[in-house]
């Protein structure tokens, strides 16, 4: 059985995801964050919940390879149950991370993924939103990673998109 991954010298995510609980907007390295070695407060309850209900894909994915780990990349991937999301956050020191292999085609790969039901790419830097179609990438300029987005592909492979106000929450 594969072992459950470790971060190890990893901290991206720490700079890249925003965290309520600790007024620390995205792009900002968290003040428990120490560099190449992690959380600073991993064990303590003064941990804030979002950062244990975060799943890092590389971390929970075993099969994905061990060279897509979020600080050789430069992405940190993430997914939204709903509707079905896959995001690739990078820094904005380092905004097209996304579009650097082998994580441009994986990304790729993903957008033609049917397995369970269609699944919507998006990368994100900061407040910019990119969507990743099979043929184009779409840039969406500052909107929220949970806009919802209505996409449409024309007969000739035109991709269009209408983005919408996030769903307020039930
Ligand atoms: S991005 Fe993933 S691997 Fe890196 S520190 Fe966060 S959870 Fe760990
Ligand atoms: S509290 Fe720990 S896990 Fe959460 S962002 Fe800060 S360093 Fe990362």
């Amino acid at each position: 059985m594969l072992q459950p991954r470790q971060c190890g010298a990893c901290t991206l995510c720490c700079t890249v995801i925003a965290v309520e609980e600790l007024g620390k907007a995205q792009g900002v390295d968290c003040q428990h964050s120490i560099p190449g070695k992690g959380c600073a407060i991993h064990r303590s309850p003064l941990r804030p919940r979002a950062c244990g209900r975060f799943e890092c894909q590389w971390l929970i994915q075993r099969q994905m390879p061990d060279s897509f780990r979020p600080d050789l990349t430069g992405v940190v991937l993430t997914a939204i149950d709903s509707p079905p999301r896959l995001l690739a956050v990078c820094d904005e020191a380092d905004a097209l991370a996304w579009r650097r292999e082998p994580i441009y085609s994986f990304l790729k790969r993903q957008t033609r993924s049917q397995l369970i039901a269609p699944i919507t790419v998006l990368a994100r830097s900061g407040p910019r939103l990119w969507l990743l179609t099979a043929t184009t990438d779409l840039d969406l300029g500052e909107v929220s990673a949970d806009s919802v987005l209505q996409v449409v592909t024309a007969d000739d492979g035109t991709v269009t998109v209408s983005v919408q106000p996030p769903a307020p929450p039930p």
